[in-house]
C-alpha cells in the first residue's frame, strides 16, 4: 500500500463506528493470518536446496499454483512446491494453517479449533495430527549434568475409536477401575537436564529397565548424574551406561539431589492435558510433543509453531 493511501486509511479510522470497528477487526486479522501465512511458505520456499523426489539441487521456478510457486527438478522433472515432502503436503487451505498454529499455541481443543477456523470437526482433526508429524518426534539429542528421570502415568484411552474396543467403552473422564497401577495405567517417562531444561518425554511400553533404557539410555551423556526416586530400573540403567546415579524419594531432597524439576514438569504437564478430557492413547506421543514445544517456548507464536509443523 502507498504512504499516502496507507495515512489516509489510518486517518478514516477516527470515523468508524463502533459496528464498523468489530468488522474492520475482522478482516485486519484475517489479512494478518494472511501475510504471516505467506511469510512462513516464503521462507521454507527460500529454505529449498534439493528436490525432495531426487535430491538434485538444480531446479528451477515453474509456475504458482494456488498461491504456491511451484519448482520443476532439472534431473528428474518432477515438480514441487515447499510443502512437498513435509506432514502438511496434502493439506488443502493453507491460507488457514497459520490460524491454526494459532490454535494450536492456545492448546485449544479440535472443537473449539473447527469453531475458531471454520472448518468440520473431521478436518480440524486430521490438521492438528499432521501439525504434530514433526514436533512428536523432536527429542532432545542429548541430556547432560544433572538429570532427572521419573514416570507419569495416563488412563489408557480408545477415544475416538469406535471398533473393536478390547473393553466396554467408558464415559469419559472415568476414573481407572483398578486402584494404583495396572494395565490400564499408560507410563510416560519424563527425564530432564536441570541446566538447560532440555526435556525427553516419551510413552514407554512398561516401567521395565528395558523399555525405560530404550528412551532414555540413547540421550544419556557418559558423565551425567542420573537422579531418580529410588526405582531400581534407573540403577539398572546407570550401571549399563557407567554413569554416576542418585536415589532420593519423591518429594524429598538431598542436597542438590533431588527430582523437584521432574514433579513441577509432571505437574504442568497434567494440569495442561486436562483440558482435552483424556486423549486416545494412540496419539498421546502427539500430544506430549506438543506440550514439550509448548512448555519449552511459552512466548511461542502461530509462525514459529507452523514453521515447526512442516520441517
Ligand atoms: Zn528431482
Amino acid at each position: 500500500m502507498k504512504p499516502t493511501a496507507f495515512k489516509k486509511l489510518i486517518e478514516d479510522v477516527g470515523t468508524l463506528s463502533a459496528s464498523e470497528c468489530i468488522e474492520a477487526k475482522k478482516a485486519l486479522r484475517g489479512r494478518e493470518q494472511e501475510v504471516q501465512g505467506s511469510l512462513v511458505l516464503r521462507e521454507a520456499e527460500d529454505a529449498i536446496k534439493t528436490c525432495p523426489y531426487c535430491d538434485c539441487e538444480h531446479f528451477t521456478k515453474s509456475g504458482v499454483r494456488d498461491g504456491r510457486q511451484r519448482f520443476k527438478c532439472k534431473a528428474c522433472s518432477k515438480t514441487f512446491n515447499a510443502l512437498t515432502g513435509t506432514p502438511l503436503a496434502r493439506l488443502r487451505m493453507a491460507e488457514k494453517h497459520i490460524e491454526n498454529a494459532e490454535c494450536m499455541v492456545d492448546g485449544l481443543s479440535v472443537a473449539a479449533t473447527a469453531e475458531r477456523l471454520g472448518v468440520a470437526f473431521t478436518t480440524a482433526f486430521r490438521w492438528r495430527h499432521r501439525f504434530l508429524r514433526s514436533p512428536q518426534k523432536i527429542q532432545p539429542l542429548q541430556l547432560t549434568g544433572v538429570v532427572e528421570a521419573d514416570e507419569t502415568f495416563f488412563i489408557e484411552s480408545f477415544k475416538g475409536q469406535r471398533k473393536g474396543l478390547p473393553r466396554p467403552a467408558k464415559v469419559r473422564g472415568t476414573k481407572a477401575v483398578k486402584p494404583g497401577l495396572s494395565k490400564e495405567q499408560i507410563p510416560v517417562l519424563v527425564a530432564r537436564d536441570r541446566s538447560s531444561g532440555a526435556t525427553l518425554s516419551a510413552v514407554i511400553a512398561s516401567r521395565k529397565a528395558k523399555d525405560i533404557g530404550e528412551k532414555l539410555s540413547p540421550v544419556l551423556s557418559d558423565d551425567c548424574l542420573l537422579c531418580s526416586d529410588g526405582y531400581k530400573a534407573y540403577g539398572v540403567i546407570a550401571k549399563a551406561k557407567g554413569i554416576q546415579s542418585k536415589s532420593v524419594p519423591a518429594k524429598k531432597v538431598a542436597g542438590s539431589y533431588h527430582i523437584q524439576n521432574i514433579n513441577s514438569y509432571h505437574s504442568r504437564l497434567k494440569g495442561w492435558m486436562h483440558r482435552f478430557y483424556g486423549v486416545a492413547t494412540k496419539n498421546l506421543d502427539n500430544y506430549l510433543g506438543w506440550h514439550r514445544m509448548l512448555d519449552k517456548d511459552n512466548c511461542m507464536d502461530g509462525k514459529t509453531f507452523l514453521n515447526t509443523s512442516f520441517r
